[in-house]
């Protein structure tokens, strides 16, 4: 648990995910634990049966549903799994057997997506990055879409490779995102998508919980050997309750939804995300230690990745940028080099440390 003491050192937490929470979410987990809402005991011994507990879950869904303006034909659904799961899932719920979906191949999480539908369906990859080493989007009208596939599925934000897709085409197929990463960090046009999923641990809060948004008119009975907690059209007749769901996640994501409410909502978000990744991406332009190889108009805004241009320093600027209280900052194991991961949760104030902190370790080494 945090601790407010004056000796700690100012700590300021890049990780890729699970992510940093705000302060004032960690406060009222700490203050509302002992006795939630008056129930006599905490909200990790709540059956999720009881009216307390399913009055949580409706709020959470009339929040989340407030933030991104959905469409009252869609579902949402409280899952479990990780967006890992949803790789596979989306194959065995969304296709008839034998139906191939459309992939946008745009870096390690769109591979994995890939790797995991094509042990279920046929995959078609519309056009890939690989060829650029995932340092650029491929751009729409570059896809080669099939009008029969099942679904098209892009991932809205590369986490490792630190690209995101600008904007969101009108497709003839429903499409399908993997918004893991900036799930909650900018409006999106829900009406344009057939499903939307995103894990919580990167902005909405701890593990455990994926939110998976899905048009209604997609939900079908299950292809046999789906099992039915995975089943979207199961989930969605139960409330998210043919199971245990993830209780806790389900709590915090409520207490994360208020905290981007407070403060001023998908558009706020969006603008202080544009804030802090610009005050990188201008230094790293102007830098000769580091560079950023993604092509500008399709960097992340959430997960701010570069290199140093002797890799033999990458060890040293991890460790000193650590022991300054700027943890976290790898770049994904798969590929190295330095990410700095800007959720929702963190300050302006820890990107002008971390850009203070750049400076000087550029300073030492010229
Ligand atoms: C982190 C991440 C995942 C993996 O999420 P899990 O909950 O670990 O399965 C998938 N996609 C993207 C874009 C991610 O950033």
């Amino acid at each position: 648990m945090a601790c407010t003491s004056s000796e700690q050192p100012e700590r300021y937490n890049f990780a890729a995910g699970p992510a940093m929470l705000p302060e004032e979410v960690l406060e009222q987990i700490r203050e509302q634990l002992p006795n939630w809402r008056n129930t006599g005991s905490s909200v990790l011994e709540q059956p999720f049966t009881s009216t307390a507990f399913k009055q949580l879950m409706a709020e959470t869904e009339a929040d989340l549903r407030a933030l991104l303006a959905i469409p009252d034909n869609y579902r949402v659904l409280f899952m479990q799994g990780g967006a890992s799961a949803q790789f596979g899932l989306l194959p065995l719920n969304l296709l008839h057997p034998g139906q191939s979906a459309d992939y946008l191949e745009s870096g390690h999480w769109a591979r994995k997506a890939i790797t995991e539908a094509r042990r279920h369906s046929p995959v078609n990859v519309i056009a890939s990055g690989a060829d650029q080493a995932f340092t650029a989007l491929p751009p729409v009208d570059h896809w080669c879409l099939d009008p029969a596939a099942g679904y098209c599925h892009v991932t809205s934000n590369e986490t490792g490779n630190g690209l995101q897709l600008q904007e969101f085409p009108q497709l003839s197929v429903p499409l399908v995102a993997d918004m893991t990463s900036d799930f909650l960090t900018r409006p999106v046009p829900i009406e344009r998508f057939g499903l939307i999923y995103a894990s919580a641990q990167k902005n909405l809060g701890v593990a455990g919980l994926c939110v998976v948004i899905v048009r209604e008119d997609l939900l079908q009975k299950p292809r046999s050997g789906l099992p039915a907690a995975f089943s979207y059209a199961t989930q969605a007749e139960q409330q998210s309750r043919f199971n245990t769901p993830p209780t806790f996640a389900l709590y915090v994501a409520g207490l994360m939804q208020r905290w981007i409410a407070s403060h001023g909502g998908l558009f706020s978000m969006e603008a202080a995300a544009r804030e802090k990744s610009s005050q990188l991406y201008r230094y790293l332009d102007a830098s000769w230690l580091y560079h950023c190889p993604q092509r500008a108009q399709d960097r992340s805004s959430i997960n701010v990745c570069f290199q140093l241009s002797d890799e033999r320093l990458t060890e040293a600027f991890l460790n000193q940028a650590s022991s300054n209280g700027l943890a976290n900052l790898n770049g994904h194991a798969a590929i190295g080099g330095v990410r700095a991961s800007l959720y929702n949760a963190m300050p302006l104030i820890g990107v002008k440390r971390l850009l203070a902190f750049m400076q000087e370790f550029e300073r030492c080494h010229g």
